[in-house]
């Protein structure tokens, strides 16, 4: 549905308003400066006094559920200007986001990262309890099995902190960011469909999706991603259930097959890609790249710019790998 022309002046208000306030946020740096405390409020506060008109409301929601996996109550409405930021100050790039692919899909990107990393990698081997002695780390996995290095460096996401038996004090900030917890629980399913118009790409507000794109064709079914702001709302490997909420945008799909993975329920993941909540940017920012002693962290969710995307877990892993290695090398 496009926006209709008479409500465009509304719309235009709102999304002028987020682009302005985009200029003072510097992409990858200083997101804690004290100056921008104002911006680390909730997406929804940042946005009421637009959201008059119904439809803008309806919009600027969706707009935000769909990048983030949230209500927008729930995410910091300083992070959405950080992405803003980094897509050059442009709002439209968000809407579709996610239609850049690998051409052998993102495996391929995790088989050569781990291939030029030449390093031992020990699938299904849950870390259970990390311990810094003073001149050493010994960790330990689930099923008993210890190793020693001289330093470790964590990279699971912040939502899994809690069931790691960590060396960190419970009121330092790492443990206090780790107990809040981030905020995305996205509905991310993909399905084969018939009856959809060709090129669909809807968004809207109210149904378990609140966004749908085609991303392939195959035997003549349209192959839809589908996102939604909550990812209990229905089950996407029920091709009913998924159906249903296709009919939303487009009333006669019938869908072939489906699948979808709930993010949330998987223990080593407990949530989706990176949202932070109102006020943690400012609270935790400078305090994403301290190590604990011989423990470093890293990760998308601590990434100084593209934390939530492929890209930030890269540049945080880049930037503390290069920490690492110096301090390998002072430490002799
Ligand atoms: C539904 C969805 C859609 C997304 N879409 C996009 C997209 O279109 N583009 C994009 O760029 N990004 C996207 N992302 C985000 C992207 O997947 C993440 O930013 C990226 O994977 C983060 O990488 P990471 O290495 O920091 O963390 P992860 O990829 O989460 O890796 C952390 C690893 O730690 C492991 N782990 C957890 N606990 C333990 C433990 N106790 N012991 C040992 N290992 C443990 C986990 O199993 C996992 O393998 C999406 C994410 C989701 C969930």
């Amino acid at each position: 549905q496009p926006v209709p022309r008479e409500l465009r002046p509304d719309l235009d208000k709102a999304l002028d308003h987020i682009i302005e306030q985009s200029r003072r946020v510097t992409f990858g740096a200083d997101l804690d400066n004290p100056d921008l405390h104002d911006l680390d409020i909730s997406f929804a506060e940042f946005i009421a006094p637009y959201t008059e008109q119904p439809f803008v409301a309806e919009y600027l929601t969706m707009w935000s559920a769909f990048a983030f996996g949230c209500h927008p109550s729930d995410n910091s409405a300083l992070q959405v200007l950080t992405w803003v930021a980094g897509y050059d100050n442009a709002v439209w790039t968000l809407d579709d986001a996610p239609a850049t692919k690998f051409a052998q899909g993102t495996a391929s990107l995790v088989e050569a990262l781990a291939a030029d990393s030449g390093a031992d990698i020990e699938l299904s081997a849950p870390v259970a309890s990390i311990a810094d002695t003073g001149d050493h780390v010994e960790v330990t996995t689930s099923g008993g099995d210890a190793h020693t290095a001289r330093f470790a460096l964590l990279a699971a996401p912040v939502n899994t902190w809690q069931d790691i038996d960590l060396p960190i004090d419970a009121d330092s900030l790492k443990a206090r960011f780790a107990r809040e917890g981030l905020a995305g629980h996205a509905l991310k399913l993909h399905a084969l469909v018939d009856n959809v118009p060709e090129f669909l790409m809807a968004s809207g507000w109210g149904g378990p999706l609140c966004w749908t794109s085609e991303q392939a064709n195959f035997d003549g079914g349209r192959l839809l991603v589908g996102i939604g702001e909550d990812d209990s709302a229905i089950d996407a490997t029920d091709p009913a259930q998924v159906q249903q909420a296709i009919r939303q945008f487009a009333p006669e799909a019938t869908v072939r097959i489906c699948h979808g993975h709930n993010w949330t329920a998987d223990p080593y993941a407990k949530g989706t890609w990176t949202t932070y909540r109102p006020g943690q940017l400012s609270r935790y920012y400078s305090d994403f790249a301290v190590p604990h002693g011989r423990l470093y962290f890293a990760g998308s969710d601590l990434a100084r710019g593209w934390a939530g995307f492929m890209d930030g877990a890269i540049e945080s892993g880049t930037d503390t790998a290069a920490v690492l290695s110096q301090r390998l090398r002072d430490d002799g």
